[in-house]
């Protein structure tokens, strides 16, 4: 069989970029290994799919090359995705932090993209595991569970390692290598922390715990979000948009109290001097969590027996909290993979390789990584577009 474009993996990237090139007019095939196609979308964000965000920019997005996916992101913006999502009648909402989500159902935005597919004449193919590719002189030849296909261009989609149960698979990284492109190394993100040791013991049985609103830091890199202690660490999307910039060693800091300003338990002193410091807490942060604080690191008396540079102290360690995180939660339950196919071997205008002709990566499996919050998903859009008004 042949093609003029063979797009192996039909998630949100794959997907989109057959439809941009069907509607030139270019005969388009997607093949995906799994017996459905956009399975992360299904999942994603809740069951509501976070599609997009009003504040998409390039810098919350990771890369070796911050440079590489401005061209992509001006190009197909949030609001053109968002016009598309109301051409098929779907409703929407933000819901917070220009945050993007359908107001029924995930399976709007698959129904959307095969309906799309389907009138740009795309055939998409499930359950069809890729077994080998080359290049001939012209065509890339695949070997497929389906039989031999080939195609005049070939785009890569096969996302990021995350989830593997959903049918993530490192081939994209491995078709990568096999056309002599760099592949940077890959660790989850978007991803729970672990804590070990003490550190576990301290905190485990406050599992379920949430504070609504801190401040997680690495580095330069500072997330305000809530957050929230599970029975191997910490998560939330405070913790999850941090993971994103952590590695093992780094220094992590929560503010716990970041809502309040300078001095708030010395007004809480004047205001109820025989208040216990752990009472007093019970008002800024998680019962539970307070009293835990209080065993671990704070002895717990009266305010009046407090002097200045104590309270000071108290606060400072409040907005100041160490993580010591063991590692992450990994691929099993991460939104996304860091790193990936190397940008310096892609065009940013276009996604083709800068080696082998007729060939293109898009979506996740390349080294551009989003926060949480609908970025990856535009990122999957936009990528997937470039390539198909090229491919
Ligand atoms: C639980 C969860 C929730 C998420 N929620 C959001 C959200 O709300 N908003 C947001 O912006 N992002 C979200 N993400 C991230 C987002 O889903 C991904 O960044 C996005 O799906 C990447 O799109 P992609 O097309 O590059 O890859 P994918 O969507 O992963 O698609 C890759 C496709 O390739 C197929 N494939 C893989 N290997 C092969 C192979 N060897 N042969 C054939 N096919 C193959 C897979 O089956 C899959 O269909 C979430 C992720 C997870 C895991």
């Amino acid at each position: 069989m042949k093609w003029d474009v063979l797009v192996i993996g039909g998630g949100a990237a794959g997907l989109m970029c057959a439809i941009v090139a069907g509607r030139r007019g270019r005969r388009v095939c997607v093949i995906d290994h799994a017996n459905k196609v956009g399975k992360k979308i299904l999942m994603s964000g809740g069951g509501r799919c976070n599609f997009t965000n009003l504040g998409v920019t390039p810098a919350n997005f990771l890369s070796a090359n911050p440079h590489f996916a401005k061209s992509a992101l001006a190009r197909f913006t949030p609001d053109d995705f968002i016009a598309l999502v109301e051409r098929h009648g779907i409703a929407y909402h933000e819901k917070e932090l220009g945050q993007l989500f359908c107001n029924d159902s995930s399976k709007q935005i698959v129904r959307m993209l095969l309906d799309e597919c389907a009138m740009a004449g795309v055939q998409v193919k499930t359950s069809c595991a890729v077994e080998q590719v080359r290049k001939s002189d012209e065509d890339f030849v695949l070997q497929t569970a389906h039989g031999e296909m080939r195609a005049e261009s070939l785009v890569v989609a096969t996302g990021g390692l995350s989830i593997p149960r959903m049918g993530a698979s490192g081939f994209g990284y491995a078709l990568a290598r096999q056309f002599g492109h760099e592949v940077l190394p890959t660790r989850a993100a978007l991803v729970p922390l672990t804590l070990s040791g003490k550190h576990l013991d301290r905190y485990r049985d406050l599992a379920g715990v949430s504070l609504p609103e801190v401040e997680a830091r690495v580095g330069g890199q500072a997330f305000r979000a809530g957050m929230l202690f599970t029975h191997r660490g910490v998560s939330g999307p405070a913790i999850l948009q941090i993971s994103s910039y952590w590695q093992p060693g780094d220094d992590l800091r929560v503010d716990l109290a970041s809502t309040l300003g300078e001095g708030w338990l010395s007004e809480r002193r004047k205001q109820h001097p025989a208040a216990t410091l752990k009472t007093v807490l019970v008002d800024a942060l998680p019962k539970r969590l307070a009293q835990r604080l209080c065993e671990v690191w704070f002895d717990n008396r009266p305010m009046r027996q407090y002097t200045d540079a104590e309270l000071r102290d108290v606060e400072c360690r409040l907005h100041d909290w160490p993580i010591v995180a063991s590692g992450t939660e990994g691929y099993r339950t991460a939104e996304v993979t860091l790193g990936g196919v190397d940008t310096d071997g892609l065009s940013s205008r276009t996604m083709a390789s800068r080696h082998v002709p007729g060939l293109y990566f898009v979506g996740e499996v390349v080294d551009v990584t989003g926060w949480l919050g609908g970025y990856n998903f535009q990122w999957a859009w936009a990528s997937g577009c470039a390539a198909g008004e090229a491919a």
